[in-house]
């Protein structure tokens, strides 16, 4: 079919003189851009590779000689891999192709895609490979800024946006691990849940901007105060936040917990309207458990955010512990 295009276009007898002319081949696979080779498999020799290889990576055409010149020049953490995964194939008489780092003459990195066909003889052996390698660096790094975003998306996702701590999903993804943990390992694992008192008022005095503020400079606080690595501040809901404490016990939560109040009262952020204080102050629950097999932690979320409760029923600026 397609000869019958080139014969209407060309004329028959011109397609002819084409075909009979091997140079024109040659011609068109070294003006490509992507790399011709054939390796001849008994002797593991580079029968031919084209020229363009050197422009690619520095290395001249005639240093190509063995299969071992390719392997060689290749990032250490690929060559294992990819040199397995080729001979297994090649052994197996399959096409197919590998992506890799080729070292540069002067010793950079350039990443190549390697598209292998395995050409048997008349008896079915193997007889040669042969293959194009592709330039495929832009690609990669293309793909290396595609998974940067995903993954600083993803960041932000699991992020206040207010006040840069983790937000309530990310809390639930890590009540999830510690919960596991503390499951296997019988260690305790604490919650503090904290909410500013009479922050609707304080709000409706000192403006919206205000409060923003004061949530921003309260979460600074927590997170001080809370600094092992396991240790997750987020932000909880509007003026609401939960430290998630692992292997913590109940008189350390406490601990914490007063560090919280204390750290809150030395922010000394004048509240106008507070029946409590005449700064900014918050209300904390705080609860211990160590996770059994059957024990869900929403139950023990809403065990400690009913001792929040109490904490404001007696009077505010206080904490209320789960016994
Ligand atoms: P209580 O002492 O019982 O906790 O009273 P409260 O006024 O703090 O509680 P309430 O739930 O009545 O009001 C919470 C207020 O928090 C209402 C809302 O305006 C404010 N708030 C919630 N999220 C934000 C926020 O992102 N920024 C600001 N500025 N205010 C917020
Ligand atoms: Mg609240
Ligand atoms: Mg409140």
């Amino acid at each position: 079919m397609s000869e019958t295009l080139l014969e209407a276009d060309f004329g028959a007898g011109h397609v002819k003189d084409v075909l009979a002319n091997a140079g024109v081949y040659k011609t068109l696979l070294e003006s490509t851009k992507a790399i011709p080779w054939k390796l001849d498999w008994g002797s593991m020799r580079f029968a031919y590779i084209g020229p363009q290889i050197e422009a690619l990576l520095g290395w001249p055409q005639d240093s190509w000689l063995t299969v071992d010149d390719w392997a060689s020049r290749m990032h250490p953490e690929d060559r294992e891999y990819v040199v397995n995964f080729c001979v297994a194939q090649s052994q197996a008489g399959v096409d197919h192709e590998a992506d890799y780092r080729a070292l540069t003459k002067d010793g950079g990195y350039v990443w190549i895609r390697d598209v292998v066909h395995v050409v048997r003889n008349d008896q079915g052996e193997v007889d040669s490979l042969i293959g194009f390698m592709f330039d495929i660096s832009e690609r990669k790094r293309d793909e290396e800024e595609l998974l940067r975003l995903h993954k600083e998306l993803e960041q932000l996702s699991l992020t206040d946006g207010l006040t840069g701590i983790a937000n309530r999903r990310m809390f639930d993804r890590r009540l999830e691990t510690e919960w596991d943990d503390s499951r296997r390992s019988g260690k305790p694992v604490s919650l503090a849940i904290l909410d500013i008192d009479s922050f609707k008022q304080y709000n409706d005095l000192h403006g919206h901007v205000a409060g923003d503020e004061c949530l921003k400079r309260i979460a600074g606080v927590l997170r001080d105060v809370a600094r092992r690595p396991r240790d997750v501040v987020a932000r909880f809901g509007g003026e609401e936040f939960i430290l998630l404490l692992p292997e913590t016990d109940t008189g350390a939560a406490r601990g914490l917990a007063e560090a919280c109040l204390s750290g809150i009262a030395g922010l000394r952020i004048p509240h106008g309207g507070s029946q409590t204080s005449e700064y900014v102050t918050a209300s904390i629950g705080v609860g211990t458990v160590v996770a059994r097999t059957d024990d869900l932690e929403r139950g023990f979320v809403e065990a400690v955010d009913r001792m929040l409760y109490v904490a404001k029923s007696n009077g505010r600026n206080r904490i209320e512990v789960l016994l």
